[in-house]
């Protein structure tokens, strides 16, 4: 049994300008120890996909099933969920100074995290506070307990957001953006402290990001959210190898230095579309360059790629068609050529 098994997640939120589409038949895995990636632009709906897990979607209609440990976590009530959070999931925000309260010393906030689901004394909730501090690389632990968040640096309060996170040992990690916020340095710093901290604890790492590059030697499966629905999956080395879905190409040709060597970062053209007003068909087809007939009216499933056995890509070229390469841009164009004016099977076969 996975640890946790996300089954069609559905979220919608209904607004005066009509309903948002946020999630559309989200599916993944992720077993314990493991790292999964969640990668798509701002819009693409994986925020709102780990806001969900936590329960901390308010107003929003949600439907599937979020089996943590094999219980429904969208069945529990709110004092149920509170119980979960903090204390076997746990979250850390790419805004650490969001998170922290500015008035109250970091330790005591560690502290409060801890307290608030183990009966133990303050002393001992303190004392764990400096463990943690000294756990995510705070120098001189035992005196920067009681700095207050401004005294802090950037990189030191995302250090104690993950030193919070961590306070109750939970078994899956999700952490929204964790790096976006900080410089490059610091950025490369934190991620480092986070595979660290996952191989010596066993923790199930979510990472949440936009950027596929920083994910290149962190994750084991990586899936790709495009308007709310996964559109690729794949083992990291395949996804970046061989990538399938035309969106997926963007994002690692858009990726300075990455695998997909364009010549020229080459940024996916348009916006995401607005998830009340979805385009027909595929999501994608009216920035995608490989568009077909069939594209226009027929929303893809997730096909298996041939190939790869836990490979889907949401898009109808052929599962043959993976990578970055020029001669394979080629063929996909090519294929699409000949199938922008009639209506002709893909040769895929649908993931069962
Ligand atoms: Fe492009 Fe069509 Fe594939 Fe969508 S289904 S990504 S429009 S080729």
């Amino acid at each position: 049994m996975s640890l946790l098994e996300v089954r069609d997640l559905e979220v919608a939120f209904h607004t005066a300008d009509g309903t948002v589409r946020a999630v559309d038949r989200v599916s993944f895995t992720i077993d314990g120890g493991q790292t999964l990636a969640v990668v798509g632009e701002s819009g693409s709906g994986k925020s709102v996909t780990a806001l969900t897990l936590l329960g901390l979607n308010r107003g929003a209609e949600v439907a599937g099933t979020v089996l943590f440990d094999g219980v429904d976590l969208l069945a529990m009530d709110d004092e149920a969920m509170r119980a979960v959070r903090g204390n076997q999931i746990a979250m850390v925000f790419q805004d650490p100074l969001s998170s922290l309260h500015p008035l109250y010393r970091v330790g005591w906030q560690i502290e409060e995290a801890i307290l608030a689901h183990r009966d133990v004394p303050r002393q001992q909730a303190r004392a764990r506070a400096v463990e943690l501090l000294d756990l995510v690389g705070i120098p001189e632990p035992a005196r920067r307990v009681d700095d207050y968040p401004h005294q802090f640096s950037g990189g030191m309060r995302q250090r104690a957001m993950i030193a919070m996170a961590l306070a109750l040992d939970p078994r899956l990690l999700i952490a929204d953006e964790p790096t976006t916020a900080l410089d490059a340095t610091v950025q490369a710093q934190i991620l480092d402290l986070i595979r660290r901290l996952q191989g010596e604890l066993g923790t199930a790492l979510i990472i949440i990001t936009h950027d596929l590059g920083i994910v290149a030697d962190l994750a084991d499966d990586v899936i790709v959210m495009y308007a709310g629905r996964v559109v690729e999956r794949a083992d990291r080395r395949t996804l970046y190898y061989h990538p399938h879905h035309p969106y997926t190409v963007g994002l690692l040709r858009s990726v300075p230095g990455s695998v997909a060597r364009a010549a020229r970062l080459q940024p996916i053209p348009g916006q995401p579309p607005s998830l009340i007003r979805l385009p027909s068909g595929c999501r994608f087809h009216p920035h995608c360059e490989f568009v077909m007939d069939r594209c226009v009216d027929h929303d893809p499933p997730e096909l298996r790629v041939l190939g790869g056995l836990h490979h889907g890509s949401a898009c109808w070229l052929p599962g043959e068609m993976v990578g970055t390469d020029d001669d394979t841009h080629r063929r996909r164009s090519a294929y699409a050529g000949a199938h922008r004016q009639t209506l002709v099977g893909s040769g895929s076969t649908a993931v069962p």
